[in-house]
């Protein structure tokens, strides 16, 4: 059976950069696109050339794409105006572009009270701007807004709006869902209406996750006929977000009925690629990453229970609906309080450390877990710090080096300008190989300067830290056995993309997280094969 061809359709740059706390730089934008290119997405929107100097610079400068189609968004003519006489749509005309995709309005309501004009008006703005873009020779896309709730509203005129656009050159006429709130169920028996009523008319789909069924919503549209699909990486886009490619992605690829019926321009070896596709968008947002998304998260293939973990070492199909590889993502036995002995050893595999079931060593280790759990430390999140603690009772940790002691001061006082200050300094004395340092540093607060202090020289490591970053410091007051304490968990990345977590308990805040800072720069140290004295 020859399977019909669904195209992808990616508006992270565009929809997903309207997220609150998104802000793209021209490098990043074009990092992200070359990265889309390379997973096999058929069209990227850039963004709004014209709209804000970043879109304007990333539409100027040529981008090598092999095979994705660049697309620049844009409004419909203002009314009043000749599409040739329009400066906005002017900038979307003008640049470097395959393809443009104008938004214009399909609703009555949205066009008497957001516009202010004629329904005619509209219908002639929605012609002579598709007309203009098909006359410059680029694919021209029609961007419905609001269609679902329009076509409720008065479906006659809804249809009329997709039919000028239609008339005029349009591609592809894509049916929005731009409140989000309309459910996968209307919008299939709407789409069906629609196709019934255009046949010969190609459309795609382009919904927001306000009830979150974006992505229910988005194969509903594929079962009535709809052939292009729009979608942000990890489901970034304003409130609650747009359709989640990182979701759609692999379910239109490993499952049936779509895997059958469809092909995308991703192949099954581009689809591996889609962890890390996702985890790019992350690092570029500093963001960590969503530990339980679908199929992409650190969690998706995470096996905590002594019972799921010791199944899924006998057949990962037990507790995994599709192999995490395919994904490009990695199974996880989780070490907890439940954890049994094969969990132990696989954790401990997993880490490079073979050791065989009947080891003395295996029963101490998983006691002294268990102990640590109690006090309340969690190596769930912190496979790092798991690491250290396991090479160290199996007397294969290098000591790299020895912290003697550490002060720190938190001072609030007024400064020259009259200005009311608080700032931390830290002292640090730690011994590397026979030689002592004494490293001073100052910081916005107590956490910040001992991190200063302690990595400001650490002799002939300091050169394994100069990529170092803290991306994420998390705190938790707990009450473990009879008393409160802090957990402090600390996630470093470096510049060769790698992250990890570690974790210190203490009574005392800046004591736990001093422990979580030396534990992750003994990780790092560790991992790039640092030599020890
Ligand atoms: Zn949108």
């Amino acid at each position: 059976m020859t399977r019909e061809r669904l195209y992808v359709f990616d508006t992270t740059l565009r929809d997903g950069a309207q997220t609150q706390g998104v802000d793209f730089s021209v490098e990043d934008k074009r990092q992200i696109a070359l990265a889309l290119d390379a997973l096999g997405i058929d069209y990227i929107e850039g963004g709004w050339p014209g709209a804000n100097p970043t879109d304007s610079a990333f539409f100027a400068e040529a981008l090598p794409l092999a095979h994705a189609r660049r697309v620049a968004f844009g409004m419909t003519k203002r009314a009043g105006r000749s599409a040739a006489n329009d400066p906005g749509l002017a900038a979307v005309l003008d640049a470097r572009a395959d393809a443009a995709c104008l938004v214009g309005k399909t609703w009555d309501f949205q066009v008497d009270v957001a516009l202010e004009i004629s329904l005619n008006e509209n219908i002639d703005g929605i012609a002579q701007s598709i007309a203009a873009v098909a006359a410059k020779g680029r694919e021209a896309l029609f961007d419905a807004e609001h269609f679902f709730d329009g076509y409720r509203a008065n479906p006659s005129y809804a249809l009329d709006c997709l039919s000028a656009a239609h008339q005029a050159g349009a591609r592809w006429l894509v049916l929005c869902d731009t409140n989000g709130g309309t459910l996968p169920e209307n919008v299939y028996r709407i789409v069906c209406e629609t196709r019934a009523a255009m046949p010969g008319a190609a459309f795609g789909i382009h919904a927001h996750n306000d009830t979150e069924q974006a992505v229910a919503v988005t194969l509903a549209a594929v079962r009535a006929g709809a052939r292009q699909i729009q979608g942000t990486l990890n489901g970034l886009g304003e409130r609650c977000g747009n359709a989640n490619l990182c979701a759609l992605i692999p379910t239109l690829l490993l499952k049936d009925p779509y895997a059958s019926q469809f092909e995308t321009g991703i192949s099954h070896v581009q689809l591996v690629r889609m962890t890390a596709t996702s985890r790019l968008l992350d690092e570029i947002l500093n963001r960590a990453p969503n530990r339980h998304a679908a199929y992409v998260g650190p969690s998706a293939f995470a096996h905590k229970g002594g019972l799921h973990s010791s199944a899924v070492q006998k057949d990962p199909r037990t507790y995994e609906h599709v192999p995490p590889e395919a994904v490009g993502n990695m199974r996880r036995i989780l070490v907890s309080d439940q954890a049994g002995r094969s969990s132990l050893l696989t954790r401990l595999a997993a880490a490079g450390i073979d050791l065989d079931a009947r080891d003395a060593r295996v029963s101490r280790l998983l006691e002294d877990v268990k102990q640590r759990e109690f006090l309340g430390y969690a190596y769930d999140g912190a496979e790092a710090s798991f690491e250290l603690l396991a090479r160290r009772a199996l007397g294969k940790l290098p000591s790299f080096f020895d912290v003697e002691s550490f002060r720190v001061i938190v001072e609030r006082r007024h400064n020259a300008a009259g200005d009311l200050v608080t700032i931390s300094e830290a002292v640090v004395k730690v011994a590397v190989d026979g030689e002592t340092f004494h490293n001073v540093a100052t910081g916005n607060g107590p956490v910040h300067a001992l991190d200063g202090a302690l990595r400001k020289d650490l002799g002939k490591y300091s050169q394994f830290l100069q990529d170092l970053r803290l991306v994420d410091y998390k705190v938790r007051i707990l009450t473990s056995g009879t008393e409160a304490v802090t957990r402090v968990m600390v996630e470093c990345a470096d510049g060769r993309g790698a992250r990890w977590s570690t974790v210190g308990v203490s009574a005392n805040i800046v004591d736990a997280s001093f422990e979580a800072l030396t534990d992750a720069i003994r990780y790092k140290l560790l991992k790039d094969g640092a030599q020890a004295p």
